[in-house]
């Protein structure tokens, strides 16, 4: 039973990590499809009761599920002082806060 789990894990991860890629191609094109593709994603991921791994999250607002792509969709700023990186979605505004250095783990 526990394969069973894993490899439908398995099958999960590949078609977000497909999904993530079409929102990427079609954001341009068509941002409201691009974002259907994130909402799809995020289903699938909450259907196969997985977490979805922190690389990928990263791609996507959790908000508004559009792809992030620095200077597109997305502004980075490092904050110094705090040492902190500030996200903002340039689609809805919303703002996450990463402490800094931790970004890769
Ligand atoms: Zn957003």
């Amino acid at each position: 039973m526990k394969s069973k789990k894993r490899l439908i894990e398995k099958i999960a991860l590949e078609r977000i990590n497909i999904l993530l890629r079409l929102a990427r191609e079609n954001l341009k094109i068509n941002p409201k499809r691009s974002a259907r593709y994130v909402l799809l994603a995020r289903k699938i991921a909450m259907r196969a009761n997985i977490h979805i791994p922190k690389e990928l999250k990263r791609m996507f607002c959790k908000n508004c599920n559009s792809i992030l792509i620095p200077s597109l969709t997305l502004r980075v700023r490092l904050k110094r002082g705090k040492k902190r990186l500030v996200y903002t979605c340039l689609k809805c505004g919303k703002i996450t806060r990463n402490p800094f250095g931790k970004r890769f783990k």
